[in-house]
């Protein structure tokens, strides 16, 4: 079984393979290590972005952040300076599974108005479902996925993560302890963790459609993702990836018509394989009982 999916691997990565880079909770995410800002954190991030030519990236935004920190406007207004794009990801990060669906379309709209002033065309007008969760039931489903499309709403999906969320938390404790030895551990299991599931969506990706969709990266505007942004996207470049739009990724046919199964928070290619009964190679594990227990 190992050394068919080596195999598999291998004959996939010779494929080239298109990926949109997007990041989650703008305008900040996870803990702020000692000495930090979330404006260095934000401008590290947008300048790794630019200085490897990754084109028209979203942000989502939860613009209750800004109601409690009004000073993380100007992290959103440098984004949009640097030609980025800010996506909707709900105004309080509501899970969908926890509210009503009223509570939760209200709190989407509130989050349009806020963008409204930032808007660039119609760049507002995608959402990113906060945990990836859309909904247990259909009678949660489909009434804001009707009111998401009845907006124009597109839904950025995603079919690369590797809780990189998971890092931050653990990065701002072992900066606080000043431990470098924790630190350079961190970086080799993020990196690990990175190369493992993009390398593993490729092989579902071929699996499922015997081909290499255009992919979608999740990542968060975090302390460690800015740390580590350019080391990652090098090696994905490395590894055959070229960086596409977010808009030119939602274009493949993938993900336009995909089927209504759901199991809490799934990325993409999951469902898909769910709602066909695919055999898939389980997703590669992430470490995030070591995270969580690091430099306590
Ligand atoms: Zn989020």
């Amino acid at each position: 079984m190992a050394a068919l999916l080596v195999c598999a691997l291998r004959t996939v990565a010779l494929a080239g393979t298109e990926m949109a880079i997007t990041i989650d909770d703008l305008p900040a995410h996870g803990a702020l290590p000692q000495g930090m800002q979330r404006m260095e954190i934000a401008r590290r991030i947008i300048s790794v972005l630019q200085a490897r030519a990754v084109p028209g990236v979203y942000g989502f935004v939860n613009g209750a952040q800004v109601r409690d920190n009004p000073g993380y406007l100007e992290i959103l207004k440098h984004w949009v300076q640097a030609g980025f794009h800010l996506g909707n990801h709900t105004f309080s990060h509501l899970d969908i599974d926890r509210v009503a669906t009223a509570e939760y379309v209200a709190d989407i709209e509130k989050n349009e108005t806020f963008l409204t002033d930032f808007a660039r065309d119609d760049s507002a007008r995608v959402f990113r479902y906060p945990y990836l969760h859309e909904g247990r039931t259909p009678s949660q489903r489909t009434p804001v996925r009707q009111w998401l499309a009845g907006r124009r709403y597109r839904i950025a999906h995603v079919t690369v993560h590797f809780d990189d969320w998971a890092w931050n938390d653990a990065y701002a404790r072992c900066v606080e302890r000043s431990d470098e030895r924790a630190i350079d551990d961190l970086k080799r299991s993020f990196m690990k963790a990175a190369m493992e599931r993009f390398e593993w969506a490729r092989a579902v990706s071929h699996t499922l459609f015997k081909r290499q969709i255009r992919h979608i990266l999740l990542l968060h505007v975090g302390a460690f993702d800015a740390l580590m942004l350019d080391e990652l996207l090098r090696a994905y470049q490395n590894a055959g990836m070229t960086a596409v739009t977010l808009r030119a990724a939602m274009e493949d046919p993938a993900y336009t018509r995909y089927d209504d199964t759901w199991q809490g928070g799934m990325t993409f290619l999951l469902r898909v394989a769910h709602a066909r009964r695919a055999a898939i190679p389980p997703a590669p594990t992430i470490p995030l009982e070591r995270l969580n227990a690091v430099c306590r």
